[in-house]
Formats: C-alpha cells, sequence, structure tokens
C-alpha cells in the first residue's frame, strides 16, 4: 500500500513523526507543559494584574514528570533526564504554599467573599473582618 502523502500524512507518519508510546508520552507532556502559559497569560488578562494561579503549578508539574518519564525511559540522554529531574521540587512546593494560603483566607461575614490572611476589612463591601484568620 503507498504511503498517504495529505497533511497530516507525510510519507505515512503523521505530522511527519514516527509514532510510538513514548512518542505520545513526550508530545502530551510538551502539550500539558505548554499549556500553562495560556493558563496563566488568560488570569492575568481578566485580572489585569501578574497572577500564577494553582493550575499553572498543576500543568507544570504535569507537564514536566511527562517529560521526564519521556526522558529518563525513552530517549535516556543525561541532559534531558536532568533539566527534568528536579523541577517537581519547587512546582510541589508552590502547590503546598497556594494551599496553606487558600486555608488561611478569611471569609467576609457580610458578603462571603474570600480575603488574604493579612486582610483586616473585605474588598468588596468594607465590612470588618473576623477574628479567625492566622494572625
Ligand atoms: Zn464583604
Amino acid at each position: 500500500m503507498p504511503p498517504l502523502d495529505h497533511f497530516p500524512w507525510i510519507y505515512g507518519k503523521f505530522l511527519g513523526i514516527e509514532w510510538s508510546v513514548w512518542k505520545a508520552v513526550g508530545w502530551l507532556g510538551n502539550a500539558v507543559f505548554f499549556s500553562r502559559f495560556f493558563v496563566q497569560w488568560y488570569v492575568t488578562e481578566k485580572r489585569k494584574q501578574v497572577v500564577v494561579p494553582a493550575l499553572f503549578w498543576w500543568l507544570s508539574l504535569a507537564g514536566s514528570l511527562l517529560l521526564f518519564a519521556y526522558a529518563l525511559f525513552y530517549k535516556r540522554d543525561s541532559v534531558f533526564i536532568f533539566a527534568y529531574a528536579l523541577p517537581w521540587i519547587p512546582y510541589t512546593r508552590n502547590l503546598i504554599i497556594h494551599h496553606r494560603h487558600e486555608k488561611a483566607s478569611r471569609p467576609c461575614s457580610a458578603c462571603g467573599l474570600l480575603s488574604p490572611p493579612s486582610a483586616v476589612y473585605c474588598s468588596r463591601c468594607g465590612a470588618k473582618l473576623g477574628e479567625t484568620g492566622i494572625f
């Protein structure tokens, strides 16, 4: 059977790539890791200030672990392995800090808005926040 040569099939390869399970893992890792930029950009544009949401760190963690598995079990390249061996540490730490901050947030008894742990007054309605925070 002659190879398909109409895009996206090029000489019998999808997008010109020789596919395998590990190639799929590697490309999925690339897609997940790259998607974090769109998440961060979207949230920053929406709030009109630079924001790094927890989803950014989850995508960083998942993408880098997929790329680490690809590097370790398929490519077996020391440069590539080292590049993805350690980033899970700051990603996980940022998720822990984010979780602690969310948990310590102070709810407004008047309107229900969650305020940062250090807030004294609600930024939406101006009500004084209760004494339930960590400060
Ligand atoms: Zn309020």
